[in-house]
């Protein structure tokens, strides 16, 4: 029996077997079994009370970061909408981001009220929940830096502010439970004159152009690096996949970027399997070449096509 039976009724929409492959950058992957789109917290909140804690239930943000497997995504997917999209300037140079804000309109609106610090958000593409959730950052700053407070709702559907010495942050990590979905954030910067914010953020977009191949189906990084920023010596993980011959080399329509080694790239006719396969093998001969033990930054979600 499908899953949608055993739902609440909802104010927003539910959507049966819904493709997720275009809410990701990676543009691949099958449907999800059921898609949330609440129409506002309240709707949210109660879906999460009233749906059965044995029915799947996960959130997709601005799908930058996420790679869903050919067989689609078992459970329902929520995927948060305008109504948790808003910014606006609280006071003390703060702005509250509803979760589905794009980091790039938090830092367009840092700017518009001379709130510097915020800048690298213009370089992150994904949404301030997914932010929140991987600790977000580029250019020495990350997401758990300018956090005042997050707002979640856990599986009960239950409203917890928390604090980002409770998230348990480190580098592209948080110990948030897997289960939480964010709702809002405060986000803290210091005043400075726009103009100048204006061109640290135009500096971080002409850097990543010249860096990142952005214009293609990525989802960024692919690994974490092995040891996080500021370590001396640090060890990268696109170095590795570079000395193990990794770099463009391809499965499928899947490779690794020529322009920046530890990006993915789907030319178009990638599955999620040979992202996946293009992924794995690369680990496997760092692993014999050097020992190390590389993690995925990407998160992988569903289920692989049955044969
Ligand atoms: C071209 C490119 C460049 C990138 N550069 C960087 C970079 O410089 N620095 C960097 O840190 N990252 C970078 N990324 C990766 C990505 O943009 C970040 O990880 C981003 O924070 C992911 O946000 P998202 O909304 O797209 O999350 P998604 O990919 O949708 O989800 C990522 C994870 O967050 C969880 N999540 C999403 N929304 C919520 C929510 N509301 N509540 C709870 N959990 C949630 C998801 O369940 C999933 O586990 C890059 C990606 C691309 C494609």
């Amino acid at each position: 029996m499908s899953v949608t039976h055993r739902l609440p009724p909802v104010r927003g929409k539910l959507i049966e077997n819904a493709p997720l492959a275009d809410m990701t950058w990676l543009r691949v992957g099958g449907p999800a079994e059921v898609l949330f789109l609440p129409a506002d917290e309240a709707d949210l909140a109660n879906f999460l009370a009233e749906t059965s804690d044995d029915v799947p239930v996960q959130i997709l943000g601005a799908g930058s970061n996420t790679l869903v497997r050919d067989g689609g995504v078992p459970g329902v997917v929520v995927r948060l909408t305008a109504a948790f999209a808003k910014v606006e300037a609280v006071g003390e140079n703060r702005l509250k981001a509803g979760a589905a804000a794009l980091d790039k309109k938090v830092a367009q609106t840092a700017a518009k009220e001379g709130i510097a610090g915020l800048e690298f958000f213009t370089g992150v593409p994904g949404a301030i929940g997914g932010a929140i959730r991987m600790n977000a950052g580029c250019y020495g700053t990350e997401t758990c830096d300018v956090l005042v407070e997050a707002v979640a709702l856990d599986r009960m559907g239950r409203r917890l502010i928390v604090q980002p010495d409770e998230l348990g942050y480190a580098y592209r990590h948080s110990e948030a439970p897997d289960d939480w979905i964010f709702v809002e954030a405060t986000i803290q910067g210091t005043a400075d004159d726009p103009a100048a914010i204006d061109a640290r953020m135009a500096e971080i977009t002409s850097r990543r152009e010249e860096t990142q191949p952005i214009r293609e189906k990525t989802s960024g990084s692919t690994f974490k690096n092995p040891d996080p920023p500021g370590t001396p010596d640090q060890r990268k993980a696109w170095k590795l996949i570079d000395q193990t011959g990794w770099r463009g080399k391809r499965i499928g329509g899947a490779r690794f970027s020529e322009q920046h080694a530890n990006f993915l790239i789907n030319d178009g006719t990638a599955s999620a399997a040979d992202l996946e396969a293009v992924g794995e093998g690369a680990l496997a001969d760092i692993k014999s070449a050097t020992g190390i033990d590389l993690h995925w930054e990407v998160r992988r979600i569903g289920v692989e096509k049955a044969s």
